[in-house]
C-alpha cells in the first residue's frame, strides 16, 4: 500500500488513462478525488464502483481549463481531506489538423486543454504541498511533444509546452521536497485513438519497437512509480512509456 494517508487529485479521470491511474492510485490506499468535464453519469458509476469494494474516491465536474474553477476544486480538497499530496494532470484532447487549415478556435482549445489546464492545478495546489513541505505533480504530456506529428501542431505545441513547465516548475520547488515530473506515452489504447483503423494500427505498431500499442495501466503503472517513495530522488524528469519509440 505505497499511498496509504495520501490524497491525490487526478484530472480527466473518467475515462481511458486517467481512469486507470485512479483505479492503480486507489488500489494502493490513496483517497482519489478525480475529474471530469462532461461524462457525470459514467464518472459517478466509477466512483460508486470504487467507493463500493473500500476505496475513498469522489468525481468533481471541472473544466480543467477554467482557472478560477481550480482554485475552489483544490480548496473544497483540502476542506474534505486534509490536504494534497499527489496531482496528477492528465486531462486533455485533440482537434487534429493540418496547420493550413487549423482554425484560431481548435488552436485555442487544445492550448487551453491540454497546456493552461497544466498552469491552473500545478498554481493551484502549490501552497498546500508547501505547508506540508510534501508533493508530487506528474504532468501528461505526449510523445508528439517530443517528436512532432502531422496534423497535431495545437496538440504538439501543448505537450511540448508541458515538458517545459515541468522542468520550470521543478527547479522552483524542489527545495520544498516538492517533486514535478511528466510522462510521454506513445500510442494507448483509449478513446483518444479509437477512432484508427485496423491499417493505422499495424503502420503503427510496425513503428513501436515492443509491437503493440500500448494499454491505459502501462502508463498508470510508471504514475505510480513517480508518486511513490522509490520515485523520491527524481524531479524535472521525462518518462517516455512508449514501446520504445523515442530512444533519448
Ligand atoms: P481520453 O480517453 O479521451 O479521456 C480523456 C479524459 O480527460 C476524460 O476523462 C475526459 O473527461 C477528460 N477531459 C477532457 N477534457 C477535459 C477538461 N477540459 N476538463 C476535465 N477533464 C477533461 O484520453 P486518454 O487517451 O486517456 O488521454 C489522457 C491523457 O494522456 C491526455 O492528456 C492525452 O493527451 C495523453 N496522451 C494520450 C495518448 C493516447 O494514445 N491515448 C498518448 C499520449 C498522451 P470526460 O469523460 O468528461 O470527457
Amino acid at each position: 500500500m505505497r499511498f496509504k494517508d495520501k490524497v491525490a487529485l487526478v484530472t480527466g479521470g473518467s475515462r481511458g488513462i486517467g481512469k486507470a491511474i485512479v483505479e492503480a492510485l486507489t488500489k494502493e490506499g490513496a483517497t482519489v478525488v478525480f475529474t471530469y468535464k462532461s461524462s457525470k453519469e459514467a464518472a459517478e458509476q466509477f466512483a460508486s464502483e470504487l467507493n463500493g469494494s473500500g476505496a475513498i474516491t469522489e468525481a468533481y465536474q471541472h473544466d480543467a481549463s477554467d482557472t478560477e474553477g481550480a482554485q475552489r476544486l483544490v480548496e473544497h480538497v483540502v476542506k474534505i481531506y486534509g490536504g494534497i499530496d499527489i496531482l496528477v494532470n492528465n486531462a486533455g484532447i485533440t482537434r487534429d489538423q493540418l496547420l493550413m487549415r487549423m482554425n484560431e478556435a481548435d488552436w485555442d482549445l487544445v492550448i487551453d486543454n491540454n497546456l493552461k489546464s497544466v498552469y491552473n492545478l500545478s498554481k493551484a495546489v502549490l501552497r498546500p504541498m508547501m505547508s506540508k513541505r510534501y508533493g508530487k505533480i506528474v504532468n501528461m504530456s505526449s510523445v508528439v511533444g517530443v517528436m512532432g506529428n502531422a496534423g497535431q501542431t495545437n496538440y504538439a505545441a501543448a505537450k511540448a509546452g508541458i515538458l517545459g513547465f515541468t522542468k520550470a516548475l521543478a527547479r522552483e520547488v524542489a527545495s520544498r521536497n516538492i517533486c514535478v515530473n511528466a510522462i510521454a506515452p506513445g500510442f494507448i489504447e483509449t478513446d483518444m485513438t479509437g477512432n484508427l483503423n485496423d491499417d493505422q494500427k499495424k503502420m503503427l505498431q510496425d513503428q513501436i519497437p515492443l509491437k503493440r500499442l500500448g494499454k491505459a495501466d502501462d502508463v498508470a503503472q510508471v504514475v505510480c512509480f513517480l508518486c511513490s517513495t522509490d520515485a523520491d530522488y527524481m524531479t524535472g524528469q521525462v518518462l517516455c512509456v512508449d514501446g520504445g519509440m523515442v530512444m533519448s
